[in-house]
């Protein structure tokens, strides 16, 4: 057995999952690697969380982010979920490979989970053999890091350890286990698990779990389950339309991918758009496009549909007719508010990234239609996303010439610069802003540097196929300042060669 205690890593775990909500999850210990070697240590989301990221980094502390040795007040434990993956529903999924250790209140008192991906099988595991590699492992980290600089909400990584037991894909591959950090790995499916069988009870103390850990405002609120349901939807709109702002694609949206907390999780085959496309697609497994870059506020909305009927015994009296048909309709309602929750977010997004500060109560339509324009244009010349609006940025300044250098015809942009000219001057002229101030403003919501696809390739064969984390290590501090113009940073910043992206494929890290 690997339980015993880490002498100098004594944290203090207040593990509130594992005691209120027995029935909930298996209790289970991980398995302990073989030849445990630190890859990646997250020392700032250590500092966060109040560790000593040298003890941490002490074969003491990578026995622990290992799996190898349980610290003292952890409670490993898998919990159970459902999830509709790509439509389809599996009652049962639950944590096949990850383990949650328990919780940690961080330096700012926020509750945070720490948890195991690729610790081995646990009763949830099915075919699975319950292990990680080390490129997807770090994919999660790097993507999560990038992620968290954009200042989207996300799990972290903090830390990535080899275990040096081969994993068996479709090659033989270097094995990993990651230490993920999140505000919870509560999810639709988690929901959904209970739901399904008709479990009212751990429907109940599951949704008060939530509500006490994420909505403490609505506890003892008589509605508060309904109030549950449209936080996660606010949150879901915000953070999707965050992610389309930044042309990042998750690429399996399933319901057990959707967190309660609003926060990305699961980094399997996603990517970033390059040249702007909304049916732009990576996922080797995504044949029919359902969760394109384009389709994920439609998505969004459909997983919000399922927490809602996953919720509906707790809003409504089961034997009472009235009552339940008075509940489908509350539930409706927020499900049919959400695409518009969604563009207000979205939209209020684009205006920032288009250097305007008046409220969204102001020429917001004729806005809508610029934003809409511009995007068009995009995907007409296939100019790249993220570089387009940098430069717009740098247009903002007054030198057009690096935007028009990314359209084949530099007049392209012509007609539409000129009416984000004239818009501008209008949003100056109402918020008494000098136009000096907007490129200023625009490059900080505008990165120069998201983890481009052919980058993180790279950088993740190096150190998969190599074991040479050097590469890794230099993107990994190019993406944690995506608004930074800095020269060393121009290599990020580019586009891959068109064919590259034409043949791009991303995989489930499984
Ligand atoms: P994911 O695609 O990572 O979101 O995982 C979907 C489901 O498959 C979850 O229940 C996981 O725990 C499970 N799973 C994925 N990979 C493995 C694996 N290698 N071994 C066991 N379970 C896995
Ligand atoms: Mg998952």
């Amino acid at each position: 057995m690997n339980t015993a205690v880490a002498p100098g890593l004594r944290w203090p775990f207040d593990n509130s999952y594992a005691r209120e909500l027995p029935g909930t999850y298996v209790a289970w210990q991980p398995a302990p690697p073989p030849a445990p070697v630190l890859l990646q240590l997250n020392r700032d989301l250590a500092d966060e969380l109040g560790l000593d990221a040298d003890v941490l980094a002490s074969q003491a502390g990578v026995a622990v982010l290992a799996g190898g040795v349980v610290p003292e007040g952890a409670e490993p434990l898998a919990q159970a979920y459902a999830g509709h993956q790509f439509g389809g529903f599996s009652p049962q999924l639950g944590d096949g490979r990850a383990l949650l250790l328990g919780e940690l209140i961080d330096r700012h008192g926020r509750r945070r989970d720490l948890a195991f991906k690729g610790s081995g099988r646990t009763p949830f595991a099915r075919g699975g053999d319950g292990k990680a590699a080390v490129g997807p492992m770090l994919r999660e980290l790097v993507l999560g890091e990038a992620m968290h600089a954009l200042g989207i909400p996300t799990t972290r990584a903090l830390a990535v350890v080899a275990t040096g037991e081969p994993v068996y894909r479709d090659r033989v591959l270097p094995g990993a286990v990651l230490t993920r950090v999140a505000a919870s790995h509560l999810r639709v499916g988690s929901f959904q698990y209970f739901a399904a069988r008709g479990d009212l009870d751990a429907l109940r103390r599951l949704a008060d779990y939530a509500i006490a850990r994420h909505d403490p405002a609505l506890a003892g609120d008589p509605d508060r389950v309904f109030g549950l349901l449209g936080a996660v939807a606010a949150r879901q709109a915000a953070l999707v339309a965050q992610w389309i702002n930044v042309g990042f694609i998750h690429g399996v949206m399933n319901t057990d991918n959707t967190t309660i907390s609003g926060e990305t999780i699961d980094y399997g085959p996603c990517a970033f758009v390059e040249a702007y496309d909304p049916a732009a697609v990576f996922s080797s497994i995504d044949h029919g496009g359902r969760y394109a870059f384009g389709n994920q506020p439609a998505v969004a909305r459909w997983n919000i549909a399922r927490l809602a009927e996953a919720l509906l015994p707790l809003l409504a009296d089961a034997d009472d007719e009235a009552s339940l048909q008075r509940a489908v309709e509350r539930a409706t309602e927020v499900v049919d508010a959400f695409p518009a929750r969604l563009d207000t977010a979205l939209r209020a997004g684009q205006r920032a990234k288009l250097g305007l500060q008046q409220s969204a109560s102001v020429e917001v339509d004729s806005d809508a239609a610029l934003a809409d324009d511009w995007l068009a244009l995009l995907q007409r010349e296939r100019a790249d996303f993220t570089l387009a609006w940098r430069r717009l940025s740098d247009a903002a300044a007054g030198d057009e010439a690096p935007l028009r250098a990314l359209f084949a015809d530099a007049r392209a942009p012509d007609a539409w610069l000129a009416r984000w000219r004239a818009r501008c001057t209008a949003d100056d002229a109402a918020t008494g802003t000098a136009a000096a101030a907007r490129a200023a403003r625009m490059r900080r919501v505008n990165p120069l540097v998201i983890p481009r696809n052919h980058r993180v390739e790279e950088a993740l064969a190096a150190a998969s196929e190599d074991a040479d984390l050097a590469p890794f290590e230099r993107l990994l501090a190019a993406v944690r300042w995506p608004f930074d113009d800095d020269p060393a940073l121009a290599h990020y910043a580019e586009p891959a060669a068109f064919e590259f992206t034409a043949g791009y494929r991303t995989f489930c890290g499984t």
